[in-house]
């Protein structure tokens, strides 16, 4: 791994060797979240843009030269990354603007772009020889990890509220986690996970403290800029809870700029829940997100529900680094995104995911987006995730099913009736 050169604290500065910290700087108690650097001409002799055309390897580790692991490191079977980007003409002129596209991560193996970041923790633990690996999430972490887990037959301890939707807690126990439903939120799940892997010595991938999940998440930056042919979009949508994804999009954004891969900074555009919305007040305010207070964190979409986001920082320097934006949409915004967005490109998201498109719109109506930028939307999980949502969704768009007698009589009685 000799193109990380060190982890650098955001809190205060210090840069520490590779090998010298596990997770945080340790001045700060929890809050010290580093940075990995690297070593940019050395990375430029082993991959390039040309020799990337020529990958035949279809997943993140083809740029397994840009990620803090061993070059001989063995990876996780399963097809992580290389998601598809699809063209939303529909959408766009729905919309008012020229170019737009969809990324679906909902197509991961375990069904959120989450995938990305588990894999690399379970690369970093098993080069430690972790026996257990361990995080606390809302969910799809969590889910990530016990499937990407029992790929390789790696043990795992999850931490979930009880709340996460029955279909997220059904991966857990398929793939045969040993799952611990916490009788409170995300940040109690969060906080009792940090106390049982240092009482127990497992290997934690907890977000905003393990620092190798932003560099799993990068990849989705890379994939984007690759799919348009190295012309980096304007601005990429995106929601955000914990503010690790977004913080991960920067950080793939600022490799390839150094890398000279690209030619400019996309403006990366956060979209938060009301009742999750930190992040937002933070930005719009100017208020210091190491001092500010949690939030409540209550909204539909339970995947960016984060009273307390703990990537905080590089989720903040996301946005005002790249003069990007928050923006705030309600409960019944982001569900009535879920069928926008389904019947618009065919992709079906759950609330967190239809969230990006949510803001989208939002942002539109606020005059932010001008009609010619070249516009990208992360879906960030799958709609088969909460199905009580989207019938919530479908429900408020009006849309019915028609229970009917085995008859014709009874099709020609609906079909006469069709708009
Ligand atoms: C985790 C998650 C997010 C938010 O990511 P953060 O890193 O917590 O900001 C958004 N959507 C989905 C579906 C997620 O699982
Ligand atoms: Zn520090």
């Amino acid at each position: 791994m000799d193109h990380v050169t060190h982890l650098k604290c955001l809190v205060c500065g210090r840069e520490h060797a590779p090998n010298a910290i596990e997770y945080i700087c340790p001045d700060h108690g929890d809050e010290g979240i580093v940075d990995v650097r690297y070593d940019y001409d050395l990375i430029k002799s082993r991959i390039s843009r040309e020799s990337l055309a020529m990958d035949r390897n279809q997943s993140i580790w083809r740029y397994k030269d840009l990620l803090p692991v061993l070059s001989d490191a063995d990876v996780p079977p399963l097809a992580i990354g290389w998601t598809p980007l699809y063209g939303a003409p529909r959408l766009a002129r729905k919309l008012g603007l020229q170019n737009l596209w969809v990324k679906d991560d909902g197509r991961l193996p375990t069904a959120s772009f989450k995938d990305r970041a588990s894999a690399i923790a379970l690369v970093k633990a098993q080069e430690k020889n972790a026996e257990i690996i361990t995080t606390a999430s809302t969910g799809n972490a969590a889910a990530a990890l016990s499937g990407i887990c029992a790929s390789v037959g790696q043990e795992n301890v999850i931490f979930v509220p009880e709340s996460a939707p029955p279909a997220k807690i059904a991966q857990l126990l398929v793939y045969n986690s040993t799952v611990m439903l916490i009788k409170g939120s995300y940040d109690d799940a969060f906080e009792l996970c940090l106390e049982a892997a240092a009482e127990y010595g497992w290997y934690n991938r907890n977000t905003g403290y393990n620092p190798y999940m932003t560099e799993g998440k990068k990849t989705a930056a890379y994939e984007i800029c690759e799919q348009l042919s190295w012309q980096a979009p304007d601005m990429i949508f995106v929601s955000v809870g914990d503010g690790c994804i977004i913080g991960g999009l920067h950080k793939g954004l600022k490799d390839l700029l150094a890398l000279g891969w690209i030619d400019r900074m996309p403006r990366l555009m956060g979209v938060q829940a009301e009742g999750s919305s930190f992040l937002y007040e933070a930005w719009k305010n100017g208020e210091d997100v190491l001092s500010k207070t949690p939030v409540s964190g209550i909204t539909v979409a339970d995947s960016i529900s984060a009273g307390l986001p703990r990537d905080r920082i590089k989720a903040l320097a996301a946005v005002t680094e790249t003069a990007g934006a928050y923006v705030q949409i309600s409960d019944n915004e982001i569900l009535a995104a879920i069928p926008e967005l389904a019947r618009g490109c065919a992709v079906f998201a759950e609330p967190a995911g239809a969230a990006a498109y949510g803001g989208l719109v939002k942002a539109v109506a606020s005059g932010l987006v001008n009609p010619d930028e070249r516009i990208v939307v992360l879906n960030t999980g799958n709609g088969l995730k909460d199905i009580k949502s989207t019938m919530t969704s479908v429900k408020m768009a009006g849309s019915v099913a028609a229970h009917i007698e085995p008859s014709l009589a009874a099709v020609k009685e609906i079909v006469g009736n069709l708009p």
